[in-house]
């Protein structure tokens, strides 16, 4: 290991570990340990939640966990998330996929060439209410409301009361400001907001005792307090109330070019970064 530089990508992107969250459901983590890949036995197959940044070999990996054929989806279609996509054959996508694919290329994160076994894997697209049955076990999809981008879908396993929340409700802060590297990608901060409030309410619906909220990055699973936290944020914005920090308290965030626009907004327990310009916009704006 270089001291001055750190531990090579390698080592942060491609190195997993993993643990039981119930007999037949997997946490797989990697980023030193602040980023999670869901995997969920039933009887016949196996369904995989995210693929990585490419890093290292997952599918080797998942393999050692699970000996069921395995199905493969996308909490969403950014990097950290899809980009490990091309070790199968077949992905499960969000119609959203393509207004967030150019946020996959450029080369901002090399992969490992190796691990690219398919490099025109199959993309098939699920919808709203959907269901992968994995024998004895059923997980539903939901297309969620674009908020921390276009893509994402929530993965919802009324069986063992988890609900896969991707990149759209987080423990230390949800991103909310574009990501999608398309110039063409509809960005409109208040529908952002609204669409937050809308998901969170949705979840609300559908989870309560005993449920795990199982998001991707900084702590899994987290209380479902999140949701009501994130409820009063959005209220908070347009009241005015919410507390806006200009510095971010986040190290990957404050390397991206985007960082010195953005801000975090707190309310409760949670946050979000976004581009102050944009939240400035809205805040304060529907004071009762
Ligand atoms: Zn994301």
């Amino acid at each position: 290991m270089d001291e001055k530089k750190g531990p090579p990508l390698e080592m942060i992107f491609g190195n997993y570990i993993s643990w039981k969250l119930d007999e037949k459901t997997w946490i797989i983590s990697f980023m030193e340990g602040t980023e999670y890949i869901y995997l969920l036995e039933g009887g016949e197959r196996t369904l995989l939640l995210d693929t990585g940044y490419g890093f290292g070999h997952l599918r080797a990996f998942v393999e050692k966990l699970t000996d069921k054929p395995v199905v493969v989806a996308n909490t969403h279609f950014h990097p950290d998330h899809a980009a490990g996509n091309a070790e199968w054959e077949e992905v499960l996508v969000s119609p959203g996929w393509t207004v967030d694919a150019p946020a996959m290329e450029g080369g901002r994160y090399p992969k490992d060439p190796t691990a690219q076994r398919y490099p025109d894997y199959k993309k098939t697209v699920v919808h709203d209410g959907d269901v992968i049955e994995l024998g004895g076990r059923s997980v539903r999809v939901l297309e969620a409301l674009p908020a921390h981008c276009n893509s994402s879908l929530f993965f919802v396993d009324e069986g063992h009361k988890m609900f896969f929340a991707g990149d759209e409700f987080e423990s230390a802060q949800t991103l909310l400001y574009d990501n999608s590297c398309n110039p063409d990608a509809p960005y409109h901060v208040e529908k952002r907001i609204g669409n937050l409030r809308a998901n969170a309410l949705r979840v609300r619906e559908i989870v309560g005792e005993g449920w795990y909220l199982l998001p991707n990055h900084n702590g899994t699973p987290i209380s479902l307090a999140y949701l009501d936290d994130y409820i009063a944020l959005t209220d908070a914005v347009f009241a005015g109330t919410a507390v806006i920090e200009d510095k971010l308290n986040h190290r990957f965030i404050e390397m991206d070019p985007k960082a010195p626009e953005l801000c975090r907004v707190r309310c409760g327990a949670c946050s979000i970064f976004i581009k102050k310009k944009e939240i400035l916009k809205i805040y304060g704006t529907k004071k009762g």
